[in-house]
């Protein structure tokens, strides 16, 4: 294991050789390991100068895998899983926003379901609503706490006071179901 300090933060990584590599990479695992592969003659200076380079996406992906874990929900599912639950899920998406729609009354273009690690949920500017395909699997306040957040942002592109008050007027609990979510 070796270390490096980035301003106030240790990376701790691994350097795997590889016969086979051509150029560096870095892999962070969920379970937080950070492997560096470097090319059989390839300095080890390389690799950390790279990761000087990527620690921002590096810190982002640790801080990610340390807070959900694992097990968390909210993480790639492998693409079997994705195109077996697809259909379910989009339909969720789209019944909970049409639902929750008839109070809110936006404008919205397309309704799409996602296999994104990172993200339960988006609202691109356009007015694309994107979910992570794994709602379903979610309690059902959380999934349509999810849905009426970003159907929110088709009004406020923020968190402002604003957009938490549109959020309550359908979710008034909304400040618990954000706590149960950051936890799972
Ligand atoms: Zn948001």
């Amino acid at each position: 294991m070796r270390k490096i300090k980035i301003k106030d933060r240790e990376i701790e990584y691994k350097i795997r050789r590889s016969r086979r590599a051509k150029n560096l990479r870095i892999a962070v695992y969920s379970d937080a390991r950070v492997v560096v592969s470097l090319p059989w003659r390839m300095s080890e200076s390389f690799a950390e100068k790279f990761i000087r380079e990527k620690s921002s996406w590096i810190l982002d992906k640790i801080f990610h895998f340390k807070k959900f874990g694992k097990t968390s929900l909210l993480r790639t599912g492998s693409r079997d899983d994705f195109l077996k639950n697809k259909k379910a899920a989009s339909e969720l998406a789209e019944e909970r926003v049409k639902f929750y729609n008839r109070v809110y009354g936006f404008k919205y273009e397309k309704i799409a379901v996602k296999n994104q690690t990172t993200r339960w949920g988006s609202c691109s500017k356009k007015g694309n609503l994107n979910f992570n395909y794994r709602i379903l699997f979610l309690p059902k306040p959380l999934a349509d706490y999810l849905v009426v957040h970003e159907l929110c942002h088709l009004k406020e592109f923020n968190h402002s006071k604003r957009f938490w008050d549109l959020v309550g007027k359908t979710i008034p609990e909304y400040n618990k179901i954000r706590k149960e979510l950051k936890v799972l």
